[in-house]
């Protein structure tokens, strides 16, 4: 008999430690509801590099002399400049340039010291692959022109923390109405548009 009752408090114990449980998970559900959100949705939205972002180094071919200033001050004597001289015109000729993007470490040295501007960042960063010996652009590779995310017509371009009021940084309690801190870059041509014509 006491075997019988022990086993019915211990059944009302764990029922009522299991409605605590699920009441938690409830109340963290609910707690998020009243919430704005400030996950991006990528890759339906992206957020937008800042200016000096260091990512994919786009390289110009015509406009290398090949040169190798960019090797001798990468950190790690990275980019491959092949080239050979030209008898007929008495000056180095190029034939192939790469960056293996799985070492670079994006420092910036190359792009810094270049004397022609060939190679630059740009704010492409998803670049990975499944085989590491893919990320080894050579110059057709990296000629290919940037992709910008405010040129994506499948990708809606955000600013960081764009769903928030400005200095606000508590998603809780947000009304629907409040006016968000980022704006869309339709909006920012808008707004200069119109400061053009005042
Ligand atoms: S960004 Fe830096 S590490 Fe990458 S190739 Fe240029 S100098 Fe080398
Ligand atoms: S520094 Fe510029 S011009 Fe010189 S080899 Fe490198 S990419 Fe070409």
């Amino acid at each position: 008999m006491f075997k019988f009752l022990q086993e019915v408090s211990d059944y009302i114990q764990n029922s009522f430690l299991a409605g605590k449980y699920i009441g938690q998970g409830l109340s963290v559900t609910f707690d998020h509801m009243s919430r704005r959100p400030i996950t991006v949705q990528y890759p339906y939205e992206k957020l937008i590099p800042s200016e000096r972002f260091r990512g994919r180094i786009h390289f110009e071919f015509d406009k290398c002399i090949s040169c190798e200033v960019c090797v001798r001050v990468c950190p790690i004597n990275l980019p491959v400049v092949d080239w050979e001289f030209d008898q007929i015109n008495k000056k180095k000729k190029l034939n192939h340039y790469s960056i293996d993007f799985g070492v670079c470490i994006f420092c910036g040295n190359c792009v810094e010291y270049c004397p022609t501007n060939c190679i630059s960042f740009t704010e492409e960063y998803d670049i990975c692959t499944y085989d590491r010996h893919e990320l080894n652009y050579d110059n057709v590779a990296m000629g290919r022109l940037p992709y910008k995310v405010t040129n994506d017509p499948m990708v809606t371009p955000l600013r960081e923390l764009v769903y928030l009021p400005k200095g606000v940084f508590n998603p809780h309690g947000v009304p629907d109405d409040a006016h968000r801190s980022g704006r869309l870059p339709s909006e920012i041509l808008e707004n200069d548009s119109d400061n053009t014509n005042t």
